[in-house]
């Protein structure tokens, strides 16, 4: 037998959830950004002070944290080392200067800079887990509370979500709504190993950048900031937009960091399910017959998967543990529990993918004489990337300096999974991995996220700079949707488009 859990709740919400857990950017990178084992490249000495950058903005700590983890090192930074990077990063204003939008947005950034990379070291220094990201809730709110946003706080049924507001709503007649999400859940052990600490930074940027223009130029739209819980997990986006959290967004956006600049990569859709098999136990040696193998059946799933991989595409993926594998030696297991992944590029192949295991599964229950019971977890799509709003992102991000690699040499990438690829089902979205180890565009595949070296990495300045530099071209590409009606058609219309392909 087969069970469906689309009713059942997340953690975070009122109820606890025996979904697996989707590892959603978990192993997003581990195939396009290759780790390596942790390797010394921490520069810093003990003799550099830290700078006005290590200060901590006064923010509130009101909030109860359930992560046990330690912090993890966190590069101290020197104002010569701060200088040199502010100098390198240093913009030609002629390149934009008849520009006025990203004037506006640029000096609003920059007005907030200082107190933004405080908030990512406050976030980064205290890595809190899924659902749990209490103080990131409680410091982010405050400080868009204080920077003038309408905020509602633990919104649309999880604790740790936040949606801040600012500008014209469509009930209020506003015309275009543009959103941006935030995410600050850290992972088990390696702390803000993916970065999370600069999403967070960067959605309260563009946000910021984004209310100044609406404001300065009495635009009739409105920017919303979502702050989404548990990306690493079981997807809070998808919760909150179950909820009704992104109804009325005409489009949304959002950053990651990454060790490269690349807007179109392919993120792979998943699905993850637990398998459980119910047998009967008995003796091994003096009644083995009298007993139903549960572990015979885990087995045979295994080997059948193993085989079934010939006949699978290769940018498909099935893969898994066995849990639970059974009490002693001696006793015939009555019981075991599996877990596997399935992967594909688009998520109506991860369907038909699935729909081939589960005759797998439901073939060795059949064969070993077991129940079986599946749970598939919180599915996580590709993403669908909006080409009018990435085109304007490259664009924005030329005049800033970068030039990216051909679309198609980004799309043969193979990437991981995040829960943003399912809000891009919904609206015209885009999820642009921008590189925090340099500012001139130069990959460095060696240092992969989910890497204690990344962790550190996502702490330096340059990281931060970086982090101001593509929330700006964000920015620019939301005011695009607002002030060019034809725009925001086309990018309506490539949706229509990709998604009814
Ligand atoms: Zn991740
Ligand atoms: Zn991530």
């Amino acid at each position: 037998m087969s069970s469906s859990s689309s009713s059942e709740k997340n953690p975070g919400q009122t109820g606890e959830s025996n979904k697996p857990t989707t590892p959603g950017c978990i192993d997003i990178f581990k195939s396009l950004f290759i780790s390596q084992p942790a390797h010394s490249t921490c520069a810093c000495s003990s003799s550099l002070e830290d700078s006005q950058w290590h200060e901590k903005a006064p923010l509130t700590n009101n909030s109860n944290s359930n992560t046990d983890m330690s912090p993890p090192h966190v590069h101290p930074v020197s104002n010569e080392e701060m200088a040199e990077v502010l100098k390198k990063a240093q913009i030609d204003p002629s390149a934009w200067s008849d520009d006025e939008y990203l004037r506006v947005i640029s000096n609003a950034i920059d007005a907030a800079s200082t107190e933004l990379r405080s908030l990512s070291l406050r976030i980064h220094e205290d890595p809190e887990l899924a659902y749990h990201e209490f103080k990131a809730h409680g410091w982010l709110t405050e400080y868009l509370q204080g920077k003038g946003f309408t905020v509602e706080r633990s919104a649309y049924g999880l604790e740790t979500a936040f949606v801040a507001s600012s500008g014209q709503s469509k009930s209020a007649g506003g015309l275009v709504t543009v959103g941006i999400c935030s995410e600050y859940d850290a992972l088990p052990g390696i702390g803000h190993a993916c970065g999370h600490n600069l999403i967070a930074i960067s959605g309260v940027a563009a946000a910021l950048g984004l209310k100044a223009v609406i404001e300065k130029f009495h635009l009739k739209a409105e920017v919303k900031l979502f702050g989404t819980p548990a990306e690493e997990t079981s997807g809070g986006k998808i919760t909150m937009s179950a909820n009704g959290a992104f109804k009325g967004v005409d489009v949304c956006m959002m950053l990651h960091g990454a060790n490269a600049d690349v807007i179109y990569t392919p993120f792979l859709s998943l699905d993850t399910c637990e398998v459980e098999f119910f047998g009967k136990a008995s003796h091994a040696s003096a009644s083995p017959w009298e007993g139903v193998n549960a572990l015979d059946a885990a087995m045979q799933v295994y080997t059948n998967i193993a085989m079934m991989r010939q006949q699978i595409k290769p940018n498909q993926r099935v893969h898994g543990i066995i849990v639970e594998g059974g009490k002693a030696a001696n006793i015939i297991p009555d019981y075991t529990k599996s877990v596997y992944t399935v992967r594909s590029p688009k998520w109506d192949e991860v369907v038909v993918l699935k729909k081939r295991v589960e005759a797998i599964f439901n073939g060795a229950a059949a064969a070993t004489g077991c129940k079986v019971a599946l749970k598939w977890g919180v599915p996580y799509k590709d993403i669908i990337t909006n080409n009018p709003l990435a085109e304007s992102f490259i664009h924005y991000m030329g005049t800033m300096g970068l030039k990216y690699a051909s679309k198609e040499e980004q799309q043969s990438k193979l990437s991981g999974s995040t829960d943003f690829g399912n809000l891009s089902y919904e609206m015209p979205g885009i999820h642009p991995m921008f590189n925090i180890l340099n500012l001139d565009g130069i990959d460095d595949r060696r240092m992969g996220l989910h890497s204690t070296d990344f962790a550190g990495a996502a702490s330096k300045p340059v990281a931060h700079i970086a982090t101001m530099r593509a929330s700006k071209a964000l920015a620019r590409t939301g005011i695009e949707c607002i002030v060019r009606p034809e725009f925001l058609k086309q990018v309506k219309e490539d949706f229509e488009n990709q998604t009814h392909a």
